[in-house]
């Protein structure tokens, strides 16, 4: 499942390359017809991520809501000519194609149409997102205060916090030592806030980089100089590329305990772990992470 910073880093590119354009608007696959008739021929405002949701504003007609799931993917080409169009591969719901770039939609388990009403609906849904500028977290701690499901189980809540996923709440709740099984009302208000910030450090990296990045020392290296960290995402033919996790491995994928089952713990070297908790499998350090 992607998480919040897959989203974010796929509006910014979507936006660096229709965003003041007219797309033609279609569905080759055919699931979408009637909406791709209402946004064709409307000039895109911007497209922006709410947590794991995607949104395409079309000026005039509507918003294009889009929620990748599991296996969803939007790959955005740049066109090497306008009339060089690539045949839709696949089962493409959805096709937007400008002068200079296709972006073409599959295996999203949401796309539809939305007026500014559902948007905020859909916003107003969704808990604090650490990676919308300004957002303020004081709601997320007023759920997870109050209730008595895992701090693992809230983390992955979306209304409790948007966009954080699998990868994040494990890595998050192992770096501050914390027990995925404690009650959301035992958890310190001190823990959250470092919880917090962790995301609004960590998060951000995903968006640069492509790729999650946890571990204190390649964090360290990714905000020294040895990474690029250019906010701007990597069009030029690499988006598909990097979804593949072909581009972007700028820094190599190692985690504390994220799929890690088994193997020992990189602080103290008993065995990482894992159960399902909220659907996904969580990975912890019994050791580390154990109830004080
Ligand atoms: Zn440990």
């Amino acid at each position: 499942m992607p998480e919040g910073h897959h989203l974010h880093r796929l509006a910014a590119a979507l936006d660096e390359a229709f965003a003041g354009t007219t797309p033609e608007v279609s569905s080759p696959q055919g699931r979408f017809t009637g909406g791709a008739a209402l946004l064709d021929g409307h000039p895109v405002v911007e497209a922006f991520a709410a947590g794991k949701h995607l949104f395409v504003e079309f000026a005039g007609a509507a918003y294009l809501h889009v929620h990748l799931g599991l296996i969803g993917q939007f790959d955005i080409t740049p066109l090497v000519a306008p009339d060089t169009v690539p045949p839709a591969v696949g089962a493409v719901r959805v096709r937007l194609r400008n002068e200079g770039y296709v972006a073409d939609l599959r295996g999203a388990t949401l796309c539809e149409t939305a007026t500014a009403g559902d948007v905020e609906q859909v916003l107003g849904r969704l808990g604090p997102d650490p990676l919308r500028p300004g957002v303020d977290p004081a709601p997320a701690w007023a759920r997870i205060a109050k209730s008595p499901r895992t701090i693992a189980d809230l983390l992955m809540d979306q209304s409790v916090l948007a966009g954080v996923g699998n990868v994040y709440r494990s890595e998050t709740l192992f770096r501050h030592r914390v027990d995925p099984f404690r009650p959301g009302r035992e958890i310190r208000r001190a823990t959250f806030d470092a919880i917090w910030r962790d995301l609004l450090l960590l998060m951000p990296i995903g968006v640069r980089l492509g790729q999650i990045v946890t571990m204190a020392d390649q964090v360290e290296d990714v905000l020294g100089e040895g990474v690029d960290t250019s906010l701007v995402p990597p069009l030029g033919g690499t988006v598909s590329a990097w979804r593949r996790g072909v581009v972007g491995g700028a820094v190599e994928r190692r985690y504390y305990v994220y799929k890690r089952q088994g193997e020992p713990c990189l602080v103290c070297g008993s065995r990482i772990r894992t159960a399902v908790v909220a659907g996904r499998n969580l990975f912890w350090c019994g050791r580390c992470q154990r109830r004080r």
